[in-house]
């Protein structure tokens, strides 16, 4: 059944800092309402337990892009459409930009932002293995100040988050540097409109020809994005000629540790788990075929 419109509240505040304000003095009474995408399913499906919604549109501190020769700084309001055509992250995030281009149709990717995704605190969400993989910051905002912590910290439980009831995020920043090698898998039932039944995102940095950092994350086989903390380490300091070299057995048991895939309506977690294992031992075993 679907919801009663009447029963919800928007409210549009002009100003970020009186939206802070308002969060504050009534922690967890507001839902911040960004593209939509996520909460209006279920607002249509007739789940919707928020009845508060705070429009976080017109806040210009939450909107764009912004590039500085250290960082990109992705604001939260930036949606898949700014993150897939953005020149900058094609050349040196290229994961979030597949990511972006992999998410939903043209009209979630017009509408449905990074803030929102990282907000819903889905596992199955395919923007945070990049954001993992990448060592991105993420930054939240409330009435006193800007609160910044790896990205990889802020997801704690199944749909649980770093988030306190009185901050938004503000946005995500990347590290810009040299010699990175990208790979970006989404495997669901097609090639579009799907959600993840495994997401898998790695990237390796090189520094005169050895690997000097891995990030290696899977999303949609764990309560939190799984990242393969053990793989990494055992990459840095390799050539990527000896890294391809590695027993695939080997490297697959190490990105097993750090997943618990379950069965749910997509998928099993047995085929779950033999492709996640799957897909880390391809992408080592290819290391030397990848592009900077
Ligand atoms: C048809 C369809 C296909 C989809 N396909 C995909 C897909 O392939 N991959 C994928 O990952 N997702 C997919 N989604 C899910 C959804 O589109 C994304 O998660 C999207 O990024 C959500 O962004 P939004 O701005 O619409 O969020 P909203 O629905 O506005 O918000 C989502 C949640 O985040 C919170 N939130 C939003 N912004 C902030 C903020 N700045 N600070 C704190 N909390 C915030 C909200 O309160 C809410 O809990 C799909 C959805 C649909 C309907």
């Amino acid at each position: 059944m679907r919801a009663y419109v009447p029963d919800f509240d928007i409210t549009v505040p002009d100003r970020l800092d009186d939206a802070l304000k308002m969060l504050a003095e009534k922690p967890g009474f507001y839902r911040p309402l960004a593209g939509g995408t996520d909460l209006m399913v279920v607002f249509n499906a007739g789940h919707q337990i928020y009845k508060n919604f705070l429009s976080l549109h017109k806040f210009q501190e939450l909107h764009g892009i912004h590039v500085t020769d250290e960082e990109v700084e992705i604001r939260a309001l930036a949606t898949y459409t700014d993150l897939r055509y953005h020149p900058i992250l094609k050349a040196e995030f290229p994961m979030l930009c597949q990511a972006a281009a992999e998410s939903g149709a043209g009209a979630i990717q017009n509408r449905g932002t990074i803030g929102g995704n990282i907000g819903n605190g889905s596992p199955a969400a395919d923007t945070p293995p990049a954001l993992a993989a990448y060592g991105a910051e993420i930054d939240l905002i409330s009435k006193d100040g800007v609160r910044s912590l790896p990205f990889r910290n802020f997801q704690t439980g199944y749909k649980q988050m770093d988030l306190r009831p009185e901050e938004l995020i503000r946005g995500v920043r990347l590290k810009r540097k040299s010699g990175r090698l990208h790979s970006y898998r989404k495997v669901g039932t097609r090639k579009a409109q799907a959600i993840s039944k495994v997401c898998f995102a790695a990237t390796v940095r090189l520094e005169s020809g050895k690997i000097v950092e891995a990030g290696i994350a899977y999303g949609s086989v764990a309560p939190t994005v799984g990242c393969c903390e053990k793989l990494e380490q055992k990459l840095v300091g390799l050539s990527l000629a000896e890294a391809s070299k590695l027993d695939p057995m080997e490297v697959k048991k190490l990105a097993g540790e750090s997943i618990s895939p379950i069965d749910d309506i997509r998928s099993s977690g047995e085929y779950r788990l033999k492709v996640a294992k799957n897909l880390a031992a391809d992408f080592v075993s290819n290391l030397e075929n990848l592009n900077v």
